[in-house]
């Protein structure tokens, strides 16, 4: 006998976990099948795990540079064992803080493999979901009104450069190693390439980037991306851009040997795959459905209904911005449209993009480039952080924000961001740009003294010219 929910979501990581919360919040019968762990990507496999390991190496390096805080510390050794066991505790407390959260909103979780099998006999405007528990034989079905799938995304990957757990890794992989490369070469110039070159480099690996396109970052305002260029060689990262590998020349023995089709042979022992992320559509019964999918992603309305009315789709699984609070706001606006209301459409340009590198780099809105391919009028403004006196109080006066400002409405269109707590920085640009705030309230709004922030009240003084440090 099926069990009967208002509600079943496939795959419990950020997307799926937050809507199963609010739609239980909102009186809904919820369950969730997950056949990981609950907590998904970003908790076991992404944004945690890489961000403890990202923390650890700026301690590391922080601390061999402490004399510049007046601090002797010798004999500074890096102890890999400790950093992997610290992510592993925070990857484990935050795991155990979802489990209780589910459970405190009565949210059932299955753990298995979860299909859709069709039309129910019930109700043909309705799905049976089976899940396949880990017990054999054992199948339980479920009867949900509505299904959402957020079943996320895993490593896309190079063909001839295929991942075989020794040599050539994905970020799943080199997450779980027990002990650090000597030296690495990383595939893709992306958010999580960039992090973990940045990251590597910071722990005494020796680093080579590889990336196709022309820039670092291509989504980045293109100032943001020469300036992580310009820093990750600073730190010895080599980057070879306009770059693609010759898989055929590839050769694995002790180390791993690869040419560029300009004909270098490049050398490491280890090779990092980070070159985007497929949708996990394959078995999930689609066929079952009229849901469509295109390149491994699954399409939506922009409320996130597939083709069939009672199936949502949401996050990682329906490809654009790849990001954790995507999924989440994803999620939720998908749950009140179940509900019959009508939420506030998610606009992709309100969405801030973090790379929590050394240095972190941050961004929302729109792009320079981007301002002026759409024929948008603009003014822009940009001004180092070595004019803000906190920026020197923590030593790191290098980096810049850069604000983008329509010319006509004054609205603040894009802010972006390298240095000093970029990635909290960011909040501030991302309310602005929400809210359509000119810069001159930013201008007006008051920023405390001394604060990082203060970046942005000379950010906006400088589009009219009046920053009083610049
Ligand atoms: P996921 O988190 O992937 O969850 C999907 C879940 O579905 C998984 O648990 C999976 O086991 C389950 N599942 C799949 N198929 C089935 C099935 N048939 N039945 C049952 N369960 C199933 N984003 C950020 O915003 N900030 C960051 O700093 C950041 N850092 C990252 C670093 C790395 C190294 C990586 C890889 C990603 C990072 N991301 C980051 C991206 C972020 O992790 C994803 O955008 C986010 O996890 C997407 O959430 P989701 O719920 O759509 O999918």
């Amino acid at each position: 006998m099926a069990k009967e929910y208002d509600l079943v979501i496939l795959g419990a990581g950020t997307g799926g976990y937050v809507a199963a919360v609010h739609a239980a919040k909102r009186g809904l019968s919820t369950a969730v099948v997950e056949a990981r762990d609950i907590g998904g990507t970003c908790l076991h496999r992404g944004c945690i795990p890489s961000k403890s390991y990202l923390k650890s190496a700026e301690m590391y390096k922080t601390m061999q540079e402490s004399l510049s805080y007046g601090i002797e510390a010798d004999n500074v050794r890096l102890q890999f064992g400790r950093v992997r066991e610290k992510k592993n505790q925070t990857v484990q407390q935050l795991h155990k803080g979802v489990q209780q959260l589910l459970a405190k909103h009565e949210v059932d979780v299955y753990y298995g493999h979860g299909r859709i099998l069709g039309a129910s006999i019930f109700s043909p405007t309705a799905s049976t979901i089976s899940v396949e528990t880990e017990t054999e034989g054992e199948n339980i079905m479920l009867q949900p009104k509505q299904i959402m799938l957020a079943t996320g995304s895993r490593p896309a990957t190079v063909p001839g450069l295929d991942i075989d757990g020794e040599y050539i890794l994905s970020s799943e992989e080199l997450l779980e190693a027990e002990t650090l490369p000597s030296s690495i070469i990383i595939v893709g110039g992306g958010v999580i390439g960039v992090e973990w070159a940045s990251m590597l480099q910071d722990f005494g690996v020796e680093v080579q980037m590889i990336e196709l396109g022309e820039r670092l970052l291509p989504m980045m305002d293109h100032a943001v991306s020469k300036e992580a260029e310009k820093r990750l060689k600073r730190k010895g990262v080599r980057i070879y851009t306009n770059t693609e590998l010759d898989p055929a020349s590839l050769t694995k023995n002790k180390e791993l040997a690869v040419r560029t089709l300009a004909g270098e042979t490049l050398g490491a022992e280890k090779m990092l795959v980070a070159v985007g992320r497929t949708g996990n559509t394959g078995d999930l019964g689609l066929h079952n459905t009229e849901v469509e999918v295109q390149n491994s992603f699954i399409q939506t309305s922009g409320m996130y209904q597939t083709k069939e009315s009672h199936m949502y789709a949401i996050g990682d699984v329906i490809g654009g911005m790849q990001l954790a609070h995507v999924a989440s706001r994803e999620g939720i606006i998908a749950v009140e449209h179940m509900l019959g209301n009508h939420p506030e459409p998610l606009d992709y340009k309100h969405v801030p993009s973090c790379v929590y590198s050394e240095p972190e780099m941050a961004s929302v809105g729109w792009t320079e480039h981007e301002a002026k391919d759409a024929g948008l009028e603009i003014k822009t403004s940009t001004v180092p952080f070595q004019t803000i006196g906190k920026a020197l109080v923590e030593n790191d006066p290098e980096g810049f924000i850069k604000m983008i400002v329509d010319k006509d409405t004054e609205d603040v269109l894009g802010v972006h961001i390298v240095g000093r707590k970029a990635t909290e920085l960011i909040n501030e640009g991302a309310l602005a740009v929400y809210m359509n705030a000119s810069y001159l309230e930013i201008q007006g709004a008051v920023h405390a003294h001394p604060t990082l922030a203060e970046i942005y009240a000379e950010g906006a003084l400088a589009i009219d010219g009046k920053a009083i440090h610049y």
